[in-house]
């Protein structure tokens, strides 16, 4: 009666990754802190995860494009324009607005990038 599908492939989930901030677009294959491609890749705070492409199979060489703002929930790449990383994710906007929260290092990485 009921039907075994032991060889069944796991499906293959695609999230659709973009940066609220720059606006680039890219497919990720996984989100989260422990990528199952990957080997022993634990990462500090979920993030999008694709397989890199450049990687010989069973390397399990990954690509973090980037995550969730902790307090917004926005969408962020990696990229320093967009995001900081100080001991969670951060959009720039809320970044800012925390600015007087944060160690004098990260305030100055701040100041710098606002220049622009
Ligand atoms: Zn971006
Ligand atoms: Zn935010």
């Amino acid at each position: 009666m009921e039907a075994s599908t032991p060889n069944e492939e796991p499906v293959q989930i695609i999230y659709d990754f973009k940066c609220t901030s720059c606006g680039i677009d890219e497919k990720t294959h996984y989100k989260g802190t422990n990528p199952p491609f990957s080997r022993n890749i634990v990462l500090k705070y979920p993030s999008y995860v694709m397989k890199d492409p450049f990687s010989p199979p069973g390397k399990g060489e990954i690509l973090v494009l980037g995550s969730d703002c902790t307090i917004c929930g926005q969408t962020v790449c990696i990229n320093k324009e967009c995001s900081l990383f100080y001991k969670k994710n951060y959009c720039l906007d809320c970044a800012k607005n925390l600015i007087e929260t944060f160690p004098v290092e990260i305030k100055n990485k701040l100041v710098q990038i606002k220049k622009k």
